[in-house]
């Protein structure tokens, strides 16, 4: 089952789901219980045919400590 990264426009926590690919643009309530996230272009690479990094998105946040549930 891929693996979507999402983030929270509430409290800016980023949070991943396990979901199948038929439920990827389903709403997804962050850890805190907002339901106001966007997904996240993450390295989900599950049959796409996006060979490159897509200019423009991300920016800010990447990586690092969150995402891992280390920071939590
Ligand atoms: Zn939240």
């Amino acid at each position: 089952m891929p693996r979507y990264e999402y983030r929270c426009r509430s409290c800016g926590d980023t949070f991943e789901l396990n979901r199948p690919m038929a439920e990827s643009g389903a709403p997804a309530a962050c850890p805190a219980g907002h339901d106001d996230t966007v997904k996240l272009l993450s390295a989900v690479a599950v049959g796409g045919t996006a060979t490159g990094p897509a200019p423009g998105s991300g920016g800010g946040g990447g990586g690092g400590c969150c995402g891992g549930g280390c920071c939590g």
